[in-house]
């Protein structure tokens, strides 16, 4: 394995307060080079019920107060901090981003946790004015809030941390109990969290009750069929690919769902801008994590008259950018999670370029790059029927579409079944307030690129890239009922 990599790890399950073994075991591979990183469980049909099973007798018997929810999750936080250098080389190993990214995930991790801790302090509800009706002018009425019960946690590869954060921190800050599943190839990285979990339940001077949170690894069908199924489970927080996710939808029945998944995500670039610095924020936005991001800039729109001038400066950019080891400081795109991620990019960049598209800079991938590696690539002349500007493109392509007027610019970034974000790089407050009303996704962002996301913003697609919000406070909004009481006086 390449170097800095952490020593094989075998881990288990937690479920029910204990680390458990499966039958079988799947292995984690290290993508820069295909060394065995570790292994975990596959856990059967059975062991994903005996965690929503332990998950529900644990909520039933947390009488957690608010206060010790946040003491709980700040304890938590404590422990990854602690932890810090140690999960950053578990999440290089096993993802392959580098090095310097997997360090800011885990501190962004740490944030989301203590963010979550500080939420649970706030789990407001509301006082109705009941004389504002007549004949109720002596009655009272308030809401509160209360937690639903187990919460299934699915998770994707990408940002095996954070991602796990957000649904975990805020299900716990709403008083709920947990089942996560983290994705099959990066499971690792997840694992830690939950043994920091453990860890803090245990430090933390009241009882916090055996199966508050689990995690059962291994195949994503066998558990969400299991998750699906079982009564117990009141709340889905999906984030991973749009064709899961709508099996998800299709089958959950009455069940709370959340749903964060693929982009297609525009980012325009107007020419009252400062192209240098708006081509160094695209190719950042598009190469980070090798592209593997839900909101990564996905399509560059720009009129057509400064094509040329904004291409060189995306190349220029792309010259800063180092492919190498993950494990090397100096790396900025290392190679992409798997054989499969790798060869859908490999086909996408194939078709555009067969379909008339120019290679401004990179094309080159695999080879002395690395097996799974794909050079940061920048492609102009792309029409929206190509491949590169249709599909969601997990991989570092930067593809450059022109148009002839604004209005045009916006039908383009319309112009795709997803809805996650959007950028746009203007001078001009009209333009960015048309721009504001007329995408048709969940969050634009303006003077910056679609990846644009700070843990606690509303986060989250309309259209064919999601349901429901995250963000800690939108998420313990998701993970908690409102119950109205009122009081009669006659
Ligand atoms: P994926 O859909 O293949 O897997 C995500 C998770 O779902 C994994 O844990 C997997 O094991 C599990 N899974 C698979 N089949 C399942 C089933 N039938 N029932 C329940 N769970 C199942 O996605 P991926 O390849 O890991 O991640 C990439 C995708 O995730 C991209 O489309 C990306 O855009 C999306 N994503 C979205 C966001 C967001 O916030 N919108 C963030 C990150 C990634």
């Amino acid at each position: 394995m390449s170097q800095q990599a952490a020593t094989r790890l075998d881990k288990q399950m937690l479920i029910g307060g204990e680390w458990v073994d499966a039958d079988e075991r799947t292995d984690v591979i290290h993508p820069y080079d295909g060394d065995l990183v570790g292994s975990v469980p596959m856990a059967s049909d059975g062991q994903v019920v005996d965690a929503i099973d332990a998950a529900e007798a644990a909520f039933q018997a947390s009488d957690l107060s608010a206060y010790q929810r946040y003491e709980f999750l700040h304890e938590t936080a404590r422990l990854v901090e602690e932890r810090a250098d140690e999960i950053a080389r578990i999440l290089t190993s096993e993802q392959g981003k580098p090095i310097s990214e997997a360090r800011g995930e885990v501190d962004r991790g740490v944030q989301t946790l203590d963010l979550s801790a500080e939420q649970a302090k706030r789990m407001f509800g509301e006082y109705v004015p009941m004389d504002a009706q007549k004949g109720f002018a002596r009655d009272h009425c308030f809401t509160q809030r209360e937690p639903l019960g187990v919460v299934a946690a699915i998770t994707p590869f990408n940002f095996p941390l954070n991602l796990m954060v957000h649904k975990v921190g805020p299900a716990i800050a709403a008083g709920n109990a947990v089942v996560g599943k983290p994705a099959s190839n990066t499971p690792l990285t997840s694992i830690a969290l939950f043994e920091c979990l453990d860890d803090a339940a245990d430090a933390v001077e009241f009882d916090v009750p055996d199966g508050l949170v689990n995690v059962v690894t291994g195949s994503g069908s066998t558990t969400g069929d299991v998750i699906l199924d079982h009564d117990a489970v009141e709340a889905i927080s999906f984030t991973g690919s749009t064709p899961v996710g709508k099996y998800l939808a299709n089958n959950s029945g009455m069940k709370e769902i959340t749903l964060e998944l693929g982009g297609n995500d525009p980012t325009i670039v107007w020419d009252d801008t400062d192209l240098e610095e708006a081509a160094v924020q695209v190719v950042g936005g598009a190469c980070s994590n090798a592209g593997q991001v839900c909101n990564s800039v996905e399509r560059v729109i720009v009129p057509e008259h400064i094509e040329e001038e904004f291409v060189d400066a995306l190349v220029d950019a792309c010259e800063d950018l180092v492919v190498g080891d993950p494990f090397d400081d100096e790396t900025t795109i290392a190679s992409m999670v798997d054989d499969s991620q790798f060869e859908d990019v490999v086909e996408i960049f194939e078709a555009t370029v067969d379909a008339g598209a120019t290679v401004e800079c990179g094309g080159n991938y695999g080879g002395e790059l690395g097996p799974r590696t794909f050079e940061p690539t920048v492609l102009s002349g792309v029409t929206p029927d190509m491949p590169a500007a249709k599909a969601e493109t997990f991989g570092p392509l930067v593809p450059v579409i022109t148009v002839e007027d604004f209005d045009e610019a916006l039908e383009e970034a319309n112009n795709t079944n997803y809805g996650l974000e959007a950028g746009l790089f203007t001078q001009d407050i009209d333009r960015a307030k048309r721009a504001a009303d007329t995408i048709d996704a969940g969050g634009v962002n303006i003077n910056t690129v679609s990846g644009f996301r700070a843990d606690h913003m509303p986060y989250g697609g309309f259209k064919d890239s999601g349901v429901g919000k995250e963000g800690i406070k939108y998420a313990v909004e998701h993970f908690s009922r409102e119950k109205l009481v009122g009081f009669h006086q006659g």
